[in-house]
């Protein structure tokens, strides 16, 4: 289940990757190509800062390279829950720090070299919701705590962009997009390279010792175990690190998602999704989908901590889900069908910042846990750790806030799943 549509459809591969010497030293070493670790490495090759990046596969190749490709405002994490355990002022850094990211992204997919990230704008959060009246007001409330640009749309107006019966009303999210998230990657690396930066694939960090002030880490690579030696380490693993993370491994799940994409269609495509915006529900583990280039259909779903479903019993749940909202499209194929990973805290929030790994140490550090929702929080954490690492600021003190949790061992992922299917059925009683 590893071919997305993403890698038949990459324009280029970045160009400058370089082989991996032994006993390199840097400042900085990142763990991770994703967008938590490539987004850093970018801010810190513009400060001057000696980063090396490594990761054990390629560039995107996580949850990255492979996700929906919807970047949105926000977090994991509800901005209701947010408002529960944190001062209204820690939200609303919160969110600025989730906005910024949405923008930065913006700005690199409209500049030169991204063209291929295909940039779309618009995405429209649908409600399957009785309470309508609700979705509004929580739509004023939002728009004014936080300065955003969302509009309300009821029925009427949404049957002009997405027609299924299943929905109540929605809220256009006009800064939000959609794109290529896998030539959005490789185009990021590019840039990196540009900046001097040193990017080293198919090379996995194994472990680390300190030693006279400096980290010294092992990194296999063409089956030889390589030394590196550097000032810092920020681990960016997501939700593909192991054992090798030591500690660190004990306070998130990999938590599975997974996407289909249909065939290419004719016209009846668009007489559902008559605009080409993003669309995704207001369930917790809702769909989220949009029209690929060529005419197909993404179709997202799902999140599971134990589930591992074969290529055609995914594509039979997708296309049920697909006719349960769309009835004109029942009789649609589906080509591509894959999975990925993210990075859970129980929270849904991420660790950013210093870290502990076995003993306490102020130059590791971590940035990963942006669970479904990474495409703007990830980007927008990378800057407040590199203003930290730089000396520029502390804002990133605001996600010390969410303090480790232990993922329940062995047990963690049933728990997980057992929590899932009871907000599956919450969402199947509220909304049925
Ligand atoms: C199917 C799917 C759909 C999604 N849809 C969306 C969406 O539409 N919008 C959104 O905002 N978010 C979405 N997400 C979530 C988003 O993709 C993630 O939050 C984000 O990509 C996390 O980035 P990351 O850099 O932390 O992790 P990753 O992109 O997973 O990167 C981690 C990298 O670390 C590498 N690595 C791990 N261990 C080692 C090691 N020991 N040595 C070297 N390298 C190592 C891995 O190979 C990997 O490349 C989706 C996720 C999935 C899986």
């Amino acid at each position: 289940m590893n071919s997305t549509w993403y890698d038949d459809t990459v324009y280029s591969e970045f160009k400058g990757k370089r082989e991996l010497k032994n006993n390199c030293t840097c400042d900085v070493l990142i763990v991770g190509g994703g967008l938590a670790g490539l987004s850093l490495l970018y801010n810190l090759k513009k400060n001057n800062v000696d980063a090396v990046l490594i990761e054990e596969k390629q560039i995107g190749s996580g949850a990255s390279g492979r996700n929906g490709g919807f970047c949105l405002s926000g977090w994991a994490q509800d901005y209701e829950v947010l408002m529960k355990c944190l001062s209204k002022e820690e939200v609303v850094k919160l969110e600025q720090i989730a906005a910024t990211g949405v923008q930065w992204m913006k700005k690199k997919c409209m500049s030169k070299g991204y063209e291929h990230a295909n940039l779309q704008p618009g995405v429209i959060k649908c409600f399957l919701s009785n309470n309508v009246e609700k979705v509004e007001r929580d739509i004023f409330t939002q728009n004014q705590l936080f300065s955003q640009n969302e509009e309300f749309i009821n029925k009427g107006k949404l049957n002009k962009y997405v027609c299924s019966d299943k929905y109540s009303c929605g809220v256009l999210r006009k800064d939000s997009f959609q794109f290529h998230p896998l030539n959005f990657m490789k185009a990021l690396a590019q840039d990196c390279i540009t900046l001097g930066a040193s990017i080293f694939e198919n090379c996995k960090f194994v472990n680390y010792q300190r030693n006279s002030g400096k980290i010294h880490a092992s990194i296999v690579h063409n089956n030889r175990v390589f030394n590196m030696q550097s000032e810092k380490i920020v681990f960016a693993t997501g939700g593909y690190g192991g054992k090798e993370i030591n500690e660190l491994k004990n306070y998130w799940l990999p938590i599975k998602t997974f996407i289909g994409v249909t065939k290419p269609m004719g016209d009846e495509l668009q007489s559902v999704l008559k605009k080409p915006l993003g669309f995704s529900d207001n369930r917790r583990a809702g769909n989220y989908y949009r029209v690929l280039p060529g005419n197909r259909l993404s179709w997202g779903r799902g999140i599971s901590a134990v589930a591992n479903y074969s290529r055609s019993s995914l594509k039979k749940v997708i296309s049920k889900e697909i006719s349960y909202f769309f009835p004109e499209l029942k009789n649609i194929e589906i080509d591509y069908v894959w999975s990925g990973n993210m990075a859970y805290a129980s929270h849904y929030m991420p660790y950013v910042g210093a870290t502990r790994i076995g003993h306490e140490d102020k130059n590791v550090f971590t940035i990963m846990g942006f669970g479904g929702h990474g495409m703007n929080t990830a980007p927008g954490a990378a800057m407040v750790l590199a203003d930290f690492m730089l000396g520029k600021g502390n804002n990133y003190q605001v996600f010390n806030k969410f303090s480790r949790k232990w993922n329940g061992g062995l047990i963690g992922p049933y728990i997980a799943e057992l929590k899932y299917k009871y907000l599956q059925m919450k969402d199947y009683f509220d909304f049925a």
